[in-house]
């Protein structure tokens, strides 16, 4: 990620930023001077610094971490923040995340996204001889047991919603619950320690469950953090089948 205070201010160059509005149909074009390396983040604060103080778009930590930033950079979905615009391109379309009502300019209500998720319970339910006491001991998942290394690979989502975004059953509203749930549900599922798993599978397996998913992987090649919600979604289909964690 780019740090505007340490980047070359003098660079030179332009980049042309081509924003979408809210206005339906309407995008505004930007012309800021090119700072190397410079983040999608970069360039448009540097349209709402220089040109328009309007323009909308959400952000926070700027380290890849709060998952609050991200927008479609020319057609897909990525962190602001962690986008470098490439030495070579000189120009940078910009869009609001698919799927989810505009508020304004680059803001999303991600309330459909949230929704999903809440919709799989996403939190660990203890069963109910857990002992879950100040004093108890936590109960541990043996480190390089086969259900920590089904559990590990997918837990750092920050709830971007670039996996939304990018599949095309979730973002064209097909009554899907979409990658990220999924994801979060097969973490749990796959914890020995949940009692929930019922619950969630009868959601999983739900018609707007894991068979709404086609396999074009657009989660999966989206996700900033490296997860694989299809694989989530695959073990889903696999535990519902085969019984197996
Ligand atoms: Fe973002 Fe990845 Fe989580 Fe989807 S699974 S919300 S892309 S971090």
């Amino acid at each position: 990620m780019a740090d505007t205070a340490d980047a070359d201010t003098n660079a030179g160059g332009l980049v042309r930023v081509t924003v979408t509005r809210s206005v339906e149909g309407t995008r505004s074009e930007f012309l800021v001077a090119r700072i190397r390396p410079m983040t999608v983040l970069d360039a448009l604060l540097a349209v709402q610094r220089e040109h328009d103080p309007a323009l909308a778009f959400r952000f926070s930590c700027r380290v890849g971490m709060c998952g609050t930033c991200t927008v479609r950079v020319d057609g897909r979905s990525a962190l602001a923040c962690q986008t470098e615009i490439p030495a070579d391109t000189d120009r940078i379309r910009v869009d609001p995340l698919a799927g989810l009502p505009v508020v304004r300019d680059l803001i999303v209500d991600t309330g459909p996204f949230w929704q999903a998720w809440a919709s799989v319970r996403p939190y660990l339910v203890p069963g109910e001889d857990a002992d879950v006491g100040m004093d108890a001991e936590p109960a541990v998942i043996a480190p390089d047991s086969a259900e920590r290394r089904a559990i590990d690979p997918a837990l750092d989502c920050i709830g971007c919603a670039a996996c939304f975004s990018s599949c095309g059953i979730a973002s064209a509203h097909r009554d899907f619950v979409g990658p990220a749930a999924l994801n979060r549900a097969m973490v749990l599922v796959a914890d020995s320690r949940d009692s929930a798993t019922a619950e969630r599978l009868e959601v999983v397996g739900a018609e707007s469950g894991v068979d709404r998913c086609h396999y074009i992987y657009g989660c999966t090649a989206a996700c900033p953090k490296g997860l694989d919600p299809a694989r989530a979604i695959r073990r889903l289909r696999g535990r519902r089948f085969r019984g197996d964690r």
